[in-house]
């Protein structure tokens, strides 16, 4: 199979079984959000289908050496980042995402290559002597972690269409594990471009299947199928609660939505923190779990912060997404376009004042500043999947850290102080996963550990380190010394 594509042509996608192009007879179109074209189309998998793939993963025991692995991954790394202008047009065409998103987005994907061969060469077991306390023997424990007995599940959403694929599949390939993926039906393509990568990396094809359908009709056996040991699942939470509650005895590790907030104190140098501000709302059409979702802002600034935000949010630019010169493209659909509109013009009639935004014109939807918001509105309340960001005014710490964590979400958070005591509070006090100071809330770098609790997620994190620690087995070895 060859990764080579012409951005501008028509992909028909099949299913990719035990090292096969399956086409199923059923198929699902690729719409472009900007302006409705067909950009493929992938196959419908059925029942059945998913179950063939988890046979064919089970029966295939890898046997490849971590240099092995390594050299797949890094050989994926170099391939994409010379193809980058084919996969970037490809992840804009089906997402809307402008091409500043998706060129930034191939440039992770391949960071997240790099580090999983880095990561398939270290041994990370550990050596404990046993001769430690009284009653102890002149013995030593070595562990070593081993990949999981049975198949991963993957299922990823539509925001980052390769690099949510890329946290999944590299540290499957990383520990040798066996992974059947479902994309977002949203943006499939990128999925089913991604793994033909790896193949022509190298990669043995039963490591790495992929299915897309409808999730109605094929979920249930992807996370209910016997030989399936542990999901990975990032998404939403009604579905990362519905997973949860239908898996059974199976490991699960779920990233789910976001509500974060960037934290503005009355030190704050106010240009730097609404650069921060904007860039984190609006970045990937604001379709980031970790995108700011909410301004709170010390009363003292909030004036002169708002202005500024304000100003800053109508110059960037918007519309088509392969115009270079628009920072930001479509949201996905003209549903969710749709639904940001009614959320917003819901929060005016309870009294939150327009600042800039809240237009549309299909699957555009224009970056939108709100204030006078209360808690209780959706706006606040509930994610917003989209470039809206609410200001919301505190008096002090105590009240910022108590509307922070007054949500049920628990990801990310954006801290703009000087104060190295307010810092440090707010890095204990915040329920969340991550604490940024004087950085976005989605700031990491892919190796890092990432992930949230509350609604967020179960607190077993992602980032290619981690995320290899919990598709492995642990096991000990003890011997006489
Ligand atoms: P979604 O929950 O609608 O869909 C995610 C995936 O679940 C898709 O592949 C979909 O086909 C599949 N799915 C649908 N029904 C299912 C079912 N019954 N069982 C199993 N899978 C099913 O999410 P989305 O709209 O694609 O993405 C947006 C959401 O993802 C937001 O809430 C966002 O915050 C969250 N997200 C979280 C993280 C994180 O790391 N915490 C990262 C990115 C996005």
């Amino acid at each position: 199979m060859s990764a080579v594509l012409e951005s501008d042509c028509f992909r028909e996608e099949a299913l990719r079984i035990g090292g096969e192009r399956v086409h199923t007879g059923r198929s699902i179109d690729v719409l472009n959000p900007f302006n409705g074209e067909r950009v493929g189309s992938v196959a419908m998998a059925s029942v059945d289908d998913v179950r063939r793939a988890m046979d064919i993963a089970q029966a295939y025991l890898p046997t490849l050496t971590r240099y092995e692995r390594s050299a797949i991954l890094n050989r994926a790394a170099a391939l994409l980042r010379e193809r980058t202008e084919a996969a970037s047009d490809l992840i804009t065409a089906e997402s809307g995402l402008s091409k500043k998103d998706s060129v930034y987005e191939i440039g992770r994907v391949a960071d997240v290559l790099n580090f999983g061969a880095n990561e398939a060469l270290r041994d990370d077991g550990q050596v404990f002597s046993c001769d430690l306390t009284p009653h102890g023997k002149r013995r030593k424990v070595i562990t070593t972690r081993e990949p999981l007995l049975g198949v991963i599940t993957a299922i990823t959403p539509f925001n980052h269409p390769m690099n949510q694929v890329a946290h999944k599949v590299v540290p499957s390939v990383a520990t040798n594990n066996r992974m059947v993926l479902k994309p977002s039906e949203k943006v499939p393509l990128s999925a089913y471009w991604f793994a033909d990568l790896l193949y022509e990396a190298g990669l043995p094809p039963e490591m790495l299947q992929v299915v897309s359908g409808d999730p109605r009709e094929i979920a249930d056996e992807l996370i209910t199928h016997p030989k399936v040991d542990l999901i990975t699942f990032t998404g939403g939470v009604p579905i990362g609660k519905y997973i949860a509650a239908t898996a059974g005895y199976k490991r699960l590790v779920l990233e789910l939505g976001g509500n974060d907030p960037l934290i503005v104190m009355d030190d704050a140098d106010l240009d730097k923190a609404s650069d921060l501000a904007v860039q984190g709302s609006y970045k990937n059409s604001g379709q980031r779990c970790t995108a700011v979702k909410r301004m709170l802002v010390h009363q003292k600034v909030l004036a002169e912060f708002t202005e500024r935000v304000v100003a800053k949010t109508r110059a960037w630019t918007y519309g088509d997404p392969m115009d270079r010169r628009n920072e930001m493209g479509t949201v996905i659909d003209e549903a969710a376009a749709e639904h940001f509109q009614r959320v917003v013009d819901e929060a005016v009639l309870q009294g939150a004042r327009l600042l800039v935004g809240n237009r549309r014109d299909g699957a555009i939807y224009s970056p939108t500043v709100l204030d006078r918001v209360h808690p209780d509105m959706t706006v606040v309340r509930e994610e917003t999947f989209g470039p809206v960001s609410p200001i919301i005014g505190f008096k002090d710490i105590d009240e910022a850290i108590r509307i922070s964590n007054g949500t049920a979400f628990g990801l990310s958070s954006g801290i703009c102080t000087n104060r190295f005591d307010d810092a440090a509070r707010f890095a204990r006090e915040l329920k969340v996963g991550s604490v940024n100071l004087w950085e976005v809330p989605g700031y990491r770098i892919e190796l890092t550990p990432f992930g949230g609790i509350k609604d967020s997620g179960l607190g077993y994190k992602e980032g290619v380190q981690e995320a290899i620690k919990s598709f492995t087995n642990c096991k000990t070895f003890s011997m006489p010394w």
